[in-house]
Order: C-alpha cells, then structure tokens, then sequence
C-alpha cells in the first residue's frame, strides 16, 4: 500500500484578500475556509498523514482540525511559502511516506477525481501539479500580444515522490522562494507531469472570492432521501437483534443473518439514497459468510460507501412496525446504538414504533416490518 500525506500550506497572511484575519480562517456557510479545505481533501483521498502548516500567530487551527474531527497536525511554518513547505517536509521524515501532496489551504473545493488522477500520474513521474489553459487574450503591461498558449494555470495539489521532492527542498539555498512546488522540482531536474486542473479547484485570493465560494458551497451537492423497508418472521427461542439491540423476549426475527429487520431498512435507505442497489445486492444471501451475521456490519458497510462518495448522511428515520415485542422499552438504546453505527448525533436519529391495529401479519403476532428514510447530502 502506497503511504500518502497531505502538507495543507495554511501559513500566508493573505492581504490581496483584504481581510481582517487571514482568509484561510474567515467563515463561509458557518466553517472556515481551512474546514472546508480539509474535510474535502480528507473526502477525497484517504492520507496516512496530514500537516498542516501554521503562521506562530495563529491559534485557530487547533480547533478547526477539532472541529473536523480528522487526524491531522500543526506545525509552525516560516517566512515564505517556500519555507513553510520546507518545514511540513521536514515533519514527515523518518515516517516512511512514499506519495506527499502538497495543497493551499485557501482551495477548499479539492476533488476526489483529481487527486486520482495525480495519484495515476506519480506512476510516470516524480512530481505533478493540476494546470489549466488560459483562455483570455493575454498582453504584456505595454500592450504587446503575449501567446496564450505557451502558458498555463497552475493549481494545487501538487503531487510528489517524497523522498524526490525532500531532497529537491535540500537542496534549495535558505531564503530562497519559488512561485510554486512544482517549479522547485523541475529546477532540481526532477521529472514532472500536468494533469487537467479543475476551475471549481479555485484559490481564494480577493475578496469577491468569498462569495463565490459561499455560492458553490450552497449549490454543490443535491439531497437525496433513501427509503427502505423489511419484513422478517418470528421464530421461537434464541435472542431477537433489533436496531443493533438484543432484546430477550421468548422469540427471535427468522433470517439468514441475524435478520434485524430494522437495520436492514436503515440499510437500503442509505443505499437507496447514494443509487447503490439494496443489501442483497452487496450480501447476497446465497452467501454463506453473511450467515447469522451482525447486520451492524451491514450498516458499517453502507456509512463507508456515504463516506467514499464525500456525501454526509443528515438524519434517519426509522418506523417498526409491529404488535410485539414492546419497543418503547428499548427505543432509547436502539436509537443510541444506531447514532454510534451511523456516527450522528442522537438529535439526527429517530425510532418510532406503531402497530397495523391487529389487521395483517403484524397484527397476527406473525413477524414484523421496518421502514427507514435517510436524507444524505451528496455532492456533484
Ligand atoms: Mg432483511
């Protein structure tokens, strides 16, 4: 297994910004910037390290990692850019890193298919940065027609061999500052790459930059609510698993895996929201692995899938339906134990309980059914 780490470069004071603290710390739609930058970058690609590179003045970035709930550290950087990546370089040494991408902080809108393909380019090369065209005729200050295309855009990530990249940074005499990584790696003859950039991969740098960061974060994702519903029998003895909760009443749910009805609608509804077919789908029961299995690593399975889309599931709610056994009892921890499996807080899970008045095979003690809707935000 490839060992990927992150240096986020969250140093700079930002002034073309024109703001009253360094952007990558201003709030757009209740995160700061550096949030926005590293929740996506941790959507996006699964990093074994992540440093993050801070000004001595700032104080703030402790939280936000806090905030974000994601592995990751602070390390004070230097004067310059430059200097600053030197020293989240420096950071990883002696950690056996084989791949460092190397990100400002003030580009929150990072995807999963670029840092892919950064990742497929590192095959080829030993370094590669994202670049685009540019489009807009190009002048000199004195109005002389400069050739577009001999140019390019060049965005972050970029992507490196570390050991490759560290030796290059070595290399480079104190004080001296380079526009970008890349450029420090071609100068010390490494070989590099461009791969496509992506304009939505935009850096903050003047104030009305804000705005349209606050626009995408507003528009970058739909809502997409997933139904699932399950029905299994009632058979005699044993222990009866449901919503994660064994419950001791005389009876069990009939099944090929522990049958807990109400985990398995959970579990279609978040299928059901990412378009990812239903629990047969993925645990054929043909299969006799999932035999007598913990329907928690069905749902475990399912909140993984919400995660490698980069999609964050908002709130489940759950519906048994049944004349037996008593749910009001055991609601309480069903609804813990399904805020633990989903990694929600209790206010975003919700269990109900009703009965079909006697009528049917609810209503003749026969088995019960479950229902579950959850509601995801997916991106784009
Ligand atoms: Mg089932």
């Amino acid at each position: 297994m490839t060992d990927t780490a992150l240096i986020l470069v969250a140093a700079g004071r930002g002034a073309r910004a024109e703001q009253d603290i360094p952007k990558q710390y201003k709030i757009i739609e209740g995160k700061s910037v550096l949030q926005h930058t590293l929740e996506n970058c941790f959507k996006s690609m699964r990093f074994n390290h992540i440093i993050i590179v801070i000004s001595e003045e700032d104080s703030l970035a402790a939280k936000i990692i806090d905030q974000a709930n994601i592995p990751a550290r602070c390390i004070i950087g230097g004067a310059s850019r430059t200097d600053s990546v030197r020293a989240g370089l420096k950071a990883l040494w002696g950690q056996n890193v084989d791949h460092v991408f190397i990100h400002d902080a003030a580009r929150p809108f990072v995807t999963k298919s670029l840092c892919q393909d950064l990742t497929a380019a590192l095959m080829s090369c030993d370094g590669v940065a994202p670049a685009l065209a540019v489009t807009d005729a190009l002048k000199t200050q004195s109005g002389l027609a400069f050739d577009r295309s001999s140019v390019l855009r060049m965005q972050t990530p970029q992507a490196f061999h570390y050991d490759k990249i560290a030796a290059a940074f070595d290399t480079l005499p104190a004080g001296e500052a380079a526009a970008d990584d890349i450029a420090i790696a071609k100068n010390y003859g490494l070989s590099i790459r461009f791969v496509e950039g992506d304009e939505r991969n935009f850096k903050i740098t003047f104030p009305e930059d804000f705005n349209r960061a606050k626009y995408m974060l507003q528009t970058d994702y739909y809502i997409a609510v997933g139904h699932g519903f399950d029905v299994h029998q009632f058979e005699a003895g044993g222990t009866m698993m449901l919503c994660g909760v064994p419950i001791e009443c005389g009876y069990r749910l009939k099944g090929h895996s522990d049958a807990d009805a109400g985990l398995h609608a959970l579990t279609d509804a978040i299928l059901g929201g990412l378009g990812l077919g239903d629990i047969g789908d993925h645990f054929p029961p043909t299969d006799n692995a999932h035999k007598d299995q913990d329907s928690a690593e069905f749902l475990s399975f399912a909140i993984d899938k919400v995660r490698d889309r980069g999609a964050q599931l908002q709130h489940v709610d759950l519906t048994l339906i049944c004349e037996q056994p008593k749910i009001k009892p055991h609601r309480a921890v069903m609804r813990a134990r399904i805020a633990e499996l989903c990694h929600l807080s209790l206010e975003r899970v919700s269990v109900k309980a009703t009965t079909t008045e006697t009528l049917g095979f609810t209503g003749r003690k026969e088995g019960l059914a479950a229902q579950a809707v959850a509601t995801l935000k997916v991106p784009l």
